[in-house]
């Protein structure tokens, strides 16, 4: 299983955050530079070249000195009418940049000191976010492990795992670099699965997979293919020709986190919004390392 980071950041604490962001205007400013490149620049209405702009009272807005030529760092992003202050917008940001298991609503009411409903809806728009800075992501290279989940439904009684009811079924796939992409899959038939293999992995990767993928589904697309038979209860599997380790450890790892997270943090997650859970999952595994890096990411996709 890969080692995750533990949620508390060297590089930025809560101290920190309160220091960066104290006030409406410290958030405005920062949104500027994100999107704008910060205040001084050409204006874009009389041309004067390096001029700074200056942030006008009471209002998202700065200014051109010169023709008073208006920028609103806010326009066209979730943030334009809100009425929730910035700096809270900016703390729940960085609470889901942070934690390990998720931010529940209940956890946004309590931090930010809204209605359940507004919590929910910044924790819903934040995972949005997330989908959003992902969309132009790179594909998975190199050597990439796949596995499949199951997720909600029936729990008690019932049947688990492959073909229990009412449970959605997601495809997680991990590179062995680090980064990852996960999906809900309509069902596993085998034009789902290679859609899969083909939409987020770049030709000529290694991909380890269970018994679930077809020995032989992909190599014809190019791939190096090798699978473990979990049915049979093989874990590992190496390949002497090549000298590849086949197995899906880290892909396992990622699902143990994911279910125990929604079990913990939320209990249950709808299929209609699973999606952006498992959004925001991968988009803080991709990003761990830069704690700073993925805020301002957020930040962007705004
Ligand atoms: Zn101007």
């Amino acid at each position: 299983m890969t080692k995750r980071s533990p949620s508390a950041s060297p590089e930025f604490n809560v101290r920190e955050f309160f220091a960066r962001f104290p006030n409406e205007d410290a958030c405005l400013e920062h949104i500027m530079a994100v999107r704008f490149g910060g205040t001084t620049m050409d204006c874009p209405d009389c041309g004067t070249v390096g001029v700074t702009f200056h942030k006008l009272r009471e209002r998202r807005v700065y200014a051109c000195p010169e023709c008073r030529f208006q920028i609103a760092p806010t326009a066209n992003t979730i943030l334009h009418d809100t009425r929730t202050p910035l700096v809270s917008w900016f703390y729940a940001m960085y609470l889901f940049c942070t934690t390990r298991h998720g931010v529940s609503g209940k956890e946004l009411q309590r931090q930010l000191g809204v209605t359940y409903k507004t919590a929910w809806r910044i924790g819903d728009q934040i995972r949005k976010l997330t989908e959003k800075a992902q969309t132009f992501d790179a594909l998975l290279s190199g050597h990439v492990e796949l596995d499949e989940a199951y997720i909600g439904g029936r729990t008690s009684g019932g049947k688990r795992g492959r073909g229990a009811p009412n449970k959605t079924i997601v495809m997680g796939l991990v590179a062995r670099d680090g980064r990852m992409a996960a999906q809900v899959i309509p069902n596993v038939k085998k034009e789902t699965l290679r859609a899969v293999v083909l939409d987020k992995v770049e030709a000529g990767s290694v991909v380890s997979t269970d018994e679930l993928y077809s020995y032989n589904l992909l190599t014809g697309d190019g791939y190096q293919h090798g699978t473990v038979k979990h049915g049979q209860k093989e874990y590992a599997y190496y390949d002497y020709t090549t000298g590849v380790n086949h197995h899906v450890n880290s892909v396992e790892g990622f699902w143990r986190l994911f279910k125990a997270s929604i079990r913990s943090t939320h209990v249950a997650v709808s299929p209609k919004y699973l999606p952006r859970y498992l959004s925001e999952f991968t988009f803080r595994a991709n990003h761990r390392a830069r704690v700073n890096g993925m805020f301002d990411l957020l930040v962007g996709a705004l």
